[in-house]
């Protein structure tokens, strides 16, 4: 459990990678998104399957590099996700213009953006937040696989990730600024400031 249980939805960006008939894909972690209309997502801890990997990255990975990499995953027992001391959960970013559309180098497929909601237990962090439960409400691409994934979860298609934003305040509210750490606070007062001058 985190400290933050929210049963009202917060709305998120985040890219998926689509590839052939449509199919939706986290762009780092390989997991599949059934693209079927209305699907609540259900996050889960794959922090063994990461292990797993370490073994093999340690060849790839610098030295020190790996050893913060073990030592960070010290002391955390099998969980529900997300867990503060973890990375999992399911990611979303507060702002769609700073999500990146690079997709994984060595996988098939292209980036399309995603309007999702996410509630249950849910961390915020500066830039976003990582939660139990989400959903896809529109996806934003020009490509042959964009829309053949809105066609699949039956969500609305726009051309622009920046259209996006519009359709946002049907399904969910921001995340409240009172929850969002302090750094981002820090960030918005500059921001503020160097309007005002
Ligand atoms: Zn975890």
């Amino acid at each position: 459990m985190t400290d933050r249980h929210l049963n009202r939805p917060v709305v998120g960006y985040r890219a998926f990678t689509v590839r052939r008939g449509g199919r939706l894909f986290s762009q780092y972690s390989d997991v599949e998104w059934p693209s079927f209309p209305g699907v609540t997502f259900r996050a889960k801890c794959e922090l063994e399957r990461y292990a797993g990997m370490m073994d093999l990255s340690s060849r790839l990975a610098p030295v020190g590099e790996h050893a913060r990499f073990k030592l960070e995953l010290q002391g955390i027992e099998e969980h529900d996700a997300p867990h503060v001391r973890c990375g999992c959960g399911i990611h979303a970013l507060y702002d769609v213009g700073s999500v990146s559309d690079a997709t994984v180098p060595w996988e098939e497929g292209e980036a399309v953006f995603g309007l999702v909601t996410g509630w249950g237990e849910v961390i915020p962090h500066p830039d976003g937040f990582r939660c139990s439960h989400a959903r896809i409400h529109a996806l934003a691409g020009a490509s042959t696989e964009a829309r053949a994934a809105a066609l699949n979860c039956e969500v609305p298609l726009v051309g622009r990730r920046s259209e996006l934003v519009d359709l946002a305040p049907r399904f969910g509210r921001p995340m409240p600024t009172h929850l969002v750490p302090e750094e981002a606070s820090v960030r918005r007062i500059e921001h503020l400031v160097g309007g005002i001058v």
